[in-house]
């Protein structure tokens, strides 16, 4: 169940916040993003940013890593971090979804809000479709990968069959 809403966020506009962030960092036209160097830039530019690694013990089985939306601080299994620079795919997607929970609700200032009634929300409001939508926008840039194959963006973008299929679909419609 989603324990939060937050403003609705459309693909699109959620490709453009990537869109965004990759012209600041003159990463425009990289096919490959470097997400763990991100992590390192940010913290420099962001006061309200913090990142760390921590013992895979630490986090919950099932849990690859967590952001602290009210402090920004992301805390990521060691294990992932370490797969996210050796270019494990399905590792540097989830260094991004967290990095996704940063932009829409700490960076952006996206309205949150507690969901008291506990309904089910619409996608566009659920804070988990935003932070996976923008990863999948930020790490295959539809802009340079629109109309490649999905074998193409699994080795040019550094992402697992099953997101370059499902980031495919989104860029090629
Ligand atoms: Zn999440």
């Amino acid at each position: 169940m989603t324990e939060y809403i937050v403003e609705p966020k459309s693909r699109l506009q959620l490709r453009e916040l990537a869109r965004m962030l990759r012209r600041y960092l003159k990463l425009e036209n990289e096919k490959y993003f470097p997400i763990t160097e991100l992590l390192d830039v940010l913290a420099e530019v962001f006061d309200n940013f913090s990142y760390e690694v921590v013992e895979d013990s630490e986090l919950p089985i099932g849990t690859h890593a967590d952001t602290d939306v009210r402090t920004g601080h992301i805390r990521i299994k060691e294990s992932v971090y370490d797969g996210a620079c050796d270019g494990v795919g399905r590792d540097r997607m989830t260094i991004a979804h967290e990095l996704g929970h940063f932009f829409t609700l700490c960076f952006c200032g996206f309205k949150l809000e507690r969901n008291f009634s506990r309904r089910e929300v619409e996608v566009f409001r659920d804070p988990e479709w935003q932070a996976k939508c923008f990863a999948g926008e930020l790490l295959v840039a539809e802009h340079l990968m629109k109309g490649c194959s999905i074998e193409e963006i699994v080795s040019e973008c550094g992402v697992s069959y099953d997101a370059a299929r499902c980031q495919y679909k989104h860029i090629n419609r």
